[in-house]
Order: C-alpha cells, then sequence, then structure tokens
C-alpha cells in the first residue's frame, strides 16, 4: 500500500458511522433459545413417548435407538423447515482451530422423477465425513481415510441461517477420538462419577454431580480496511512489526470505559444472535487495552459451554464482519499492550442445588467444601506440569508471562480466610473443627466458612487457578482455544484426585470401625474421622501449589523451582507432558485417552506449533524484503540526494555541518537495513536447517530455540526503522491508527 493510500484508508476508517443499535420489542427471555431445539421444542414437536425417551437419553445418557432417533428426526425436521431450513449438518471440533461443518440437503428422489424432503434417524445420528484431511496424527492412515461423527444428544441441535447445526463426536474408523469433544465427554463422565461416590459421604439424596464452566471470552476489533492493509494480521491473526503507539494502556481510560458506539452496534448485535442461539450472555465490557473487549455468559454445564464458546468464536466473527469490524481472537495481537485470555470458572455442583466448592451452613457442609477444595488443588499439584500443556499455544505463548497474564508456572490463590483454615486444620490435632455436633466447630478461633462468600475482594490476579469463594478460575488458558483441551485435563486430574481420596478414605473406615470410640451415636463417627484424617495429609502433600504471592515476580520462579513444580518456559516441550508416565496413568485410570490417542494428539501439538512458527516467519521475511525494505532505502536515497545538493551549494566544511544530521539518519538505515537483511536470510536459513528434522518434537523445538527468536531480533530494527522514516512513506497502518475506534 502506498501512504497516500495508507492515510485515506485511516481516514475512512475513522469517519465510519456505526450502524443502527439493535433494538428488539420481544424481551432477552422471550427470544432466548429460538434457533434451539430444545426440550420445550422437542415437547412440542415430538411424539410424548419419543419425548420421554429423549429426556432419559439426556439426562442418564441412555442410548439411543435408531427406531427413537427417526422419531426425533421428523419432529426436528418439522421444526426447522418451519424456520426455512433446506440443510443439515454434522458440526465437530477437530484438532485444528475452530469448527468442521459439511451440509447435506433434505432432498430425496421421490422415485417418481420429483423430489421428496427428509431426514432421517441415521441422518441425524451419524455421518462419515472423509476424516483424511483433518489432522489425526497418524492414527488413520489416509487410505483408511474414514471417520464418523455422531450426535451428542447433551448438546441440542441448532439453526444458523437455512442450516440445522448438529454437535456431533468425531471419532476414527478404529474408534479413537479425532476431536476435543469425545475426551471431554469422557472426562466429564470420570469426574461427575468420582465426585458422586465423594459427595456420598456427606448427601444421601445426591444422583448426579454436573461439572459446569463459565468462560469470560477477550478479544480485540480492529477497523476491516486497516486489517487488510496489514498482511501479517490476515495472514497470522497478530501484528509482527509495528512500534508502540506514544499513548495505549498507560491512562487505564480504556477498562471498564464507556464503549464506543461502533462497538456497542457489533456488541448488542452480536447478543441478540447469541441469545437466540440459547447462548446465556450476560456481562460485556471495555477490557484493559484500548480496542480490546470481554464477553462472558452465565456457566453452563462443561460439555455445553464448551460448545457455546466455539460457536460464539465463529458469531464473533461473523458479526464483526457486518460492523465493519475483524474480530481478534489471537492472545498476543499487538506488542506492549495486554493480550486477550479465556478464563474459565470451572465448579461442581449435584442434581440436589449444592454447590461443591462453595462452603455451607452446616459443619458437615464445610467439611464436604473443604473436601472438594482440596481435592482440586491435589488434582492441579499433581498435573501442573499437564495443566499447563493443555493451555499452552504458539500463540499463546505470547501472552503467559508477560505482565499482564499469569506466568507459565501453574499454582493456585485462595485467599487469606481459606489458607488460614487449611494451615490450622494441618497443624491441629484437634478433628472437632468439623464436629457433627456444631459446638466445637469455633473451638480453634477460625473464622467461620460461611463468610468466605463475603471475603471476594481480595482477588490475586496474577494467580493461574484463583479461588473465588465458590469456584476455580483458570486463568492461563488462551482467547482463541478451544476451553476443550483445558477442561479435559482439568476435569480427568480431579477426577483422579477423588477416586484416589474415596480409596483411602474407605479403608480408614474400615479401620475406624473397629474402635469403639469411634462408633456411631457418639457425634464421631469412623467415617468422619476418616476424612479430617485423609484431607489432613492431603492438604500436606498439595502445599506445593498453593501461593499466594506476586505471581509476576521473578522470586517466585525461583521458589517454585524449588517446590518441585513444572518451570519449563518452551511451549513444544510443554506439550511433551501430555506424554509422561504419570499423564499417561492417569488418562488411562480416568478412560478418558488411551496412550496412542495421546501420542498422536501431541505430535498434532507439535505440528501446529511447527506451522505457525513456519507461516509467521514466511511472511515476515516477505513483509521486510518487500515492505520495509524497499521504503526504507527509498527515503535513505531521499536523504542521500539531499547531501549531494547541499554539498552542490555549500562550501565543503560547512556543507558536512549541514547535513550532518541527514548523515547520522544515512547511518541509522543502513546499520537498520543491513541487520534485517542479513538476519531475513538467516530465518530462512534456519528454517531450513529445522524443516530437516525428522522428529515432530525436535523440530517443533528447533523453532522454538532458533526460529522464533529470530522474528524478535529482526522486529527490533524494523520498528525502529518505523520511527525514523518518512510517515508519508511508511506503507502499514501504525499501532496508534488501529488501536483507536472511534
Ligand atoms: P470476573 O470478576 O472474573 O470478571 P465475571 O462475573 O465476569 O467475573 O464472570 C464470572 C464467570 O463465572 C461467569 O461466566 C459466571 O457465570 C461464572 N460463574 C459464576 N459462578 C460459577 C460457578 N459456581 N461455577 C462456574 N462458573 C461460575
Ligand atoms: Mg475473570
Amino acid at each position: 500500500m502506498s501512504s497516500t493510500l495508507r492515510f485515506q484508508v485511516v481516514a475512512e476508517a475513522f469517519k465510519k458511522k456505526p450502524l443502527e443499535i439493535p433494538s428488539r420489542e420481544d424481551r432477552p427471555s422471550e427470544f432466548f433459545a429460538k434457533y434451539v431445539f430444545n426440550r420445550q421444542k422437542m415437547f412440542k414437536y415430538l411424539p410424548t413417548k419419543v419425548y420421554e425417551k429423549m429426556c432419559d437419553v439426556m439426562d442418564n445418557g441412555t442410548t439411543l435407538d435408531l427406531e427413537t432417533a427417526d422419531a426425533v428426526a421428523e419432529g426436528m425436521k418439522r421444526w426447522a423447515m418451519e424456520l426455512g431450513v433446506t440443510h443439515c449438518t454434522h458440526w465437530f471440533q477437530p484438532l485444528t482451530e475452530g469448527t468442521a461443518e459439511k451440509h447435506d440437503g433434505f432432498v430425496e428422489h421421490d422415485w417418481q422423477g420429483g423430489m421428496v424432503e427428509e431426514f432421517t434417524g441415521k441422518a441425524l445420528v451419524q455421518q462419515e465425513p472423509d476424516a483424511s484431511s483433518f489432522p489425526s496424527g497418524g492414527i488413520r492412515s489416509t487410505f483408511e481415510a474414514r471417520g464418523y461423527s455422531a450426535w451428542d444428544p447433551a448438546s441440542p441441535v441448532f439453526v444458523i441461517g437455512d442450516t440445522l447445526m448438529i454437535p456431533t463426536v468425531f471419532i476414527s474408523y478404529t474408534g479413537e477420538a479425532l476431536d476435543y469433544k469425545a475426551p471431554l465427554k469422557k472426562a466429564l463422565k470420570a469426574v461427575c462419577e468420582a465426585a458422586m461416590n465423594v459427595a456420598g459421604y456427606f448427601y444421601d439424596d445426591v444422583t448426579k454431580v454436573i461439572s459446569n464452566l463459565g468462560w469470560e471470552q477477550e478479544y480485540f476489533l480492529v477497523d476491516e480496511d486497516l486489517y487488510a492493509a496489514r498482511p501479517d494480521l490476515l495472514m497470522t491473526g497478530r501484528t509482527l512489526m509495528g512500534h508502540d503507539s506514544a499513548k495505549n494502556q498507560q491512562m487505564d481510560d480504556h477498562y471498564f470505559g464507556a464503549i464506543p458506539r461502533r462497538v456497542a452496534a457489533f456488541m448488542k448485535d452480536l447478543e441478540i444472535q447469541a441469545l437466540e442461539l440459547g447462548i446465556p450472555c450476560k456481562t460485556r465490557h471495555n477490557e484493559v487495552a484500548p480496542n480490546q473487549f470481554e464477553l462472558a455468559p452465565i456457566f453452563e454445564e462443561t460439555n455445553l459451554a464448551v460448545d457455546h464458546n466455539m460457536l460464539m468464536m465463529s458469531l464473533m466473527r461473523d458479526v464483526a464482519r457486518k460492523h465493519g469490524f475483524r474480530c481478534l481472537l489471537h492472545e498476543k495481537p499487538f506488542a506492549g499492550i495486554n493480550g486477550s485470555g479465556k478464563h474459565c470458572n470451572w465448579s461442581l455442583s449435584t442434581n440436589t442445588g449444592v454447590q461443591l466448592h462453595s462452603p455451607g451452613k452446616t459443619p458437615m457442609d464445610n467439611l464436604r467444601f473443604v473436601t472438594f477444595l482440596v481435592e482440586t488443588l491435589m488434582g492441579v499439584y499433581r498435573h501442573n506440569g499437564l495443566l499447563k500443556g493443555s493451555i499452552i499455544s504458539a500463540t499463546n505463548a505470547h501472552r503467559l508471562g508477560s505482565n499482564e497474564a499469569p506466568p507459565a508456572i501453574i499454582s493456585s490463590f485462595l485467599g487469606k480466610q481459606l489458607s488460614d483454615l487449611l494451615t490450622a486444620l494441618e497443624t491441629s490435632g484437634d478433628n472437632h473443627l468439623f464436629d457433627l455436633s456444631g459446638k466445637q466447630a469455633l473451638s480453634l478461633n477460625i473464622p467461620q466458612v460461611p463468610e468466605l462468600l463475603l471475603d471476594n475482594t481480595d482477588r490475586n490476579r496474577t494467580s493461574p487457578f484463583a479461588f473465588t469463594g465458590n469456584r476455580f478460575e483458570f486463568r492461563a488458558v488462551g482467547s482463541s482455544a478451544n476451553c476443550a483441551a483445558a477442561m479435559i485435563v482439568l476435569n480427568a486430574a480431579v477426577a483422579e484426585a477423588l477416586s484416589d481420596f474415596k480409596t483411602r478414605v474407605d479403608v480408614r473406615i474400615a479401620e475406624y470401625s473397629l474402635r469403639p470410640e469411634y462408633s456411631e451415636g457418639t457425634g464421631h463417627t469412623a467415617k468422619y474421622h476418616a476424612i479430617v484424617d485423609i484431607l489432613r495429609e492431603d492438604i500436606k502433600a498439595c502445599k506445593p501449589i498453593h501461593f499466594e504471592g506476586n505471581g509476576y515476580s521473578d522470586e517466585w520462579k525461583e521458589e517454585a523451582c524449588r517446590r518441585g513444580l513444572d518451570v519449563e518456559q518452551c511451549a513444544p516441550k510443554m506439550f511433551l507432558r501430555y506424554l509422561a508416565s504419570e499423564s499417561i496413568e492417569m488418562f488411562r485410570k480416568t478412560g478418558v485417552l488411551t496412550e496412542a490417542e495421546l501420542t498422536a494428539r501431541t505430535d498434532i501439538k507439535l505440528e501446529t506449533y511447527t506451522k505457525k512458527i513456519q507461516i509467521e516467519a514466511r511472511i515476515f521475511g516477505d513483509l521486510c524484503l518487500n515492505h520495509i525494505l524497499p521504503v526504507a532505502t527509498r527515503y535513505q536515497s531521499q536523504l542521500i540526494d539531499n547531501v549531494h545538493r547541499i554539498s552542490e551549494i555549500f562550501p565543503a566544511e560547512e556543507a558536512r555541518e549541514v547535513s550532518a544530521d541527514n548523515l547520522k539518519l544515512i547511518r541509522q538505515i543502513s546499520s537498520h537495513t543491513s541487520f534485517i537483511s542479513k538476519h531475513v536470510e538467516r530465518l530462512t536459513d534456519a528454517r531450513r536447517v529445522a524443516n530437516r528434522i525428522q522428529s515432530e518434537s525436535e523440530r517443533a523445538i528447533a523453532y522454538h530455540d532458533t526460529v522464533a527468536p529470530l522474528l524478535e531480533d529482526i522486529r527490533y530494527h524494523v520498528d525502529k526503522l518505523e520511527l525514523i522514516v518518512d510517515d508519508e512513506l511508511w506503507p502499514l497502518p501504525k499501532y496508534r491508527e488501529m488501536l483507536f475506534i472511534r
């Protein structure tokens, strides 16, 4: 782009008028889930018997027989056709980014020369998309390209435009998972069963435990025309070069600030569409960085929440374009200002309405609370390296450990009251802290647990896994990620911890039951003492994960090392945590992923990492050679011309003096441009060397060690040139032009 064109584009972008802020007559509660085939629609469109069977499938996970599926498909088709739907697709989450779909029309031959609209139970329940072009990490060689997608009735079917979207799991011909959803569902099953068994110590009436997820999605908006003028943004989702804007977030004037009208119109539009698709949007606000915003729905069952986040991300991209924006979900689109995360708020609750991670009113409730709290910490502690492996990516690596996001070390913050409580429980020999009679609950002078609910204020923003009153908030997840990756590991790890806890408590109960002092009726039951004893062991065991201090500090890195936490900083090496023996064992025990699946997934992660850096390096090299160097040289030639002319009219001595500044600039430009051209060549060489490495992991590590750092080194010089070169010549929209939507 020539500079005049750049100025024009910038001016146009600034002049753009906001679209009308959409408004509706009906209330959100009325149009919520308008395009979702939820229970109400099922009730209306399905025969009673079929409806009841579907409820059983959804609530209790029983299998759907083909006869019922046919009847469900018939009702679905009727509903969908009233909305003008003509096609259906299985909608799945392959191990690439985003979602995949393949549309089929409802049409069939009527065998009399015409057509009929048809949608069968079989088409609803199963499809065989050609899986050969999706990454499988070698699980399925291309000659047996078949993959199956199978309907997940726990996530309702919805309509977008003329298409019925059917959420599905995606597996290979031989049954291995090729997506995020299949292992997620297994992890959820594992954690719900394990939690159910532990909840049984405290309540008689619980028949089901639910895993909940409430995500908060951060994102950037950029004007579409400015975006189009930045090949790096277009190709990689982030700016690979660009000098800081003089003003960015230092005034703290964006966070929670008034929302610009163009953005407000976008947000409203997005919210209405999301609500119609059954996503319970609640919160929206400006974030810390200019042009950065956040959106959060009310939490939902984890499987559904994951689907809704995937749906929301594609909706955001779509609606943004309607408003002349591009929505950036990259974790670090702009250097020097905050990046974007996706906080995952997670908790367990029961079908009887008990929030297992919330303190309660009775001492027994509180013992249950401490149990679930401590066993969550146990899971996170044992698999802290793996959890980090689940959230790291080529893109999230730019955000973690900067001064805005949790460091690349997993730890948990609990707040003062809870920390004191755990310390008291750990150090005291007195088991009456939660005495069932309640009389001695305060005997250790410990603040009553329920007050914690009020103690929501001392939040530690630097903690990657913080307890926030009734849930844990996993803050290290990246904005572009599928939350399933993190949720698979978290739920499986906690499932393992809870099962392990149950086994040990049961052994202890059997032991204590033989003791007369623990016999029933005294208020000191064997069960109660067994639980408190095992908890005490676990509080001690998982202590290293508990950290209340400043996670951004250098001392913490040293301290974490001493505590034996995972302090690996290299992304490809973090992926390898999936193949650590304790990870393989945990996934095996919980039935979530087999070793073959883990190997395949790790290979995909490594390959994706390599490709991302490869693409960045290529586009960066092109930009340097085609955009930056020519412009810098042109400006330098102008300066040289000027020096020549001056020497023609001034005597030599004086000419040198008059041209001193320009001569200095000419030298500076030379030094930057020669660094850039030399290192762009090195960048190509480094790629060539890395590409020859056979091992997927070593190649990714080589990209990390030898290619990625060169991008940063060269960028420094490009950004310096941006400051020197005449603004009129500079081809790429600058940070100050892209970052302030009016
Ligand atoms: P923050 O103060 O971190 O910005 P928000 O209120 O924006 O918090 O978002 C908190 C998220 O946590 C919301 O999605 C909310 O529904 C969710 N949440 C609240 N309670 C729970 C819970 N018990 N389990 C899981 N998620 C929850
Ligand atoms: Mg949050």
